[in-house]
């Protein structure tokens, strides 16, 4: 059987001091898509993956799958697109729904690729997207192909046009909500996956991203194979009150474990750190590590401190184990 892994390389919302924003690497058998691009990608990628332990760089990423032109989530194609062109010889793939895609080129990327003078006094060379890329359209009629990942959208509720994601690929489904207003209807057709990755904020404009307690609310078994991304930092208090809640309304991050999703008292996932603040967090492996400081007494026997860690062990590649039930 295929081995499917999933790599969060940024967690946070777009204001997040703490985080990188959002960005996935889904795996599998060596080859790698990204699930959007922020900026700084390749750092992103160094740091996350090699604490993993499968550390690669944009040559193994078959392409990414951009749900939006916000620059939380796409703010890394400019240098995707660069390093791929001129480093590794060839167009970078991105993924994306023609809605999506309509300003990629005039609205996003143009001012810093449109116009290059190679040379001191040589006349500037005009580009188009496709010299750098190759744009890939996904459609909400069916799955589209990125290498071996078949990749289906569907329209979310947010500002700017956007789409979630079902990812299929060595047997797995990994569903991405993207940015969205919380909306049952999508809700629906992401649990059809194996594992549901979904936005949550602590934000009052519900009209835009989705509260934290409407997907608390949500069936435990539903729940159990969902994680939550792109949330700020004040999400942690609402995730230390909520320790308190029943088994099966708990919150917890995936720890590395090949044999399935490791957490098994409610399965929600939050990373509770930047990665490139690795090396000052107890129980990593940097050079400054430091001594743990004394922990809440909510979190008292926690490593780290967090809540949605209850191992103490280090996140990393998570394998997305088949469905069950
Ligand atoms: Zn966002
Ligand atoms: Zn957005």
């Amino acid at each position: 059987m295929s081995e499917v892994r999933l790599i969060p390389l940024g967690v946070g919302e777009a204001f997040t001091a703490r985080y990188y924003t959002t960005c996935l690497a889904l795996g599998v058998d060596g080859a790698w898509l990204l699930i959007e691009c922020p900026h700084p990608i390749r750092k992103m990628l160094r740091e996350a993956t090699a604490e993993a332990g499968f550390p690669f760089d944009l040559d193994r990423v078959e392409g990414v799958a951009v749900s939006h032109l916000h620059a939380d989530h796409c703010s890394g194609l400019e240098d995707y697109g660069y390093y791929t062109y001129y480093v590794l010889g060839h167009r970078a793939r991105i993924a994306m729904h023609p809605d999506v895609s309509a300003r990629l080129w005039n609205g996003l990327l143009a001012g810093g690729m449109g116009e290059v003078r190679e040379r001191p006094g040589e006349p500037v060379v005009r580009k188009q997207l496709d010299d750098y890329f190759t744009l890939t359209s996904l459609s909400e009629s069916g799955p589209v192909a990125v290498g071996p990942f078949a990749i289906e959208c569907r329209p979310t509720i947010h500002p700017v046009p956007t789409t979630a994601f079902r990812i299929r690929a060595g047997g797995r489904t990994l569903a991405f909500s993207a940015d969205t207003a919380f909306d049952p209807t999508l809700i629906d057709w992401l649990a059809a996956a194996d594992l549901v990755v979904h936005e949550a904020t602590t934000l009052v404009h519900t009209g835009v991203h989705t509260p934290y307690e409407k997907l608390a609310a949500l069936p435990a078994a539903l729940r159990a194979r969902m994680r939550l991304v792109h949330y700020p930092r004040r999400l942690r208090p609402r995730l230390e009150r909520h320790r308190a809640a029943p088994p099966g309304t708990r919150l917890h991050r995936l720890t590395p474990d090949p044999g399935g999703l490791p957490d098994t008292q409610g399965g929600w996932w939050s990373r509770p750190r930047d990665p490139g603040a690795q090396a000052h967090v107890p129980g990593s492996r940097g050079r400054d590590h430091q001594p743990p400081k004394p922990l809440p007494k909510t979190a008292r026997g926690k490593r780290n401190g967090d809540i949605a860690n209850p191992s103490g062990r280090r996140p990393g590649a998570v394998a997305v184990p088949p469905r069950s039930g």
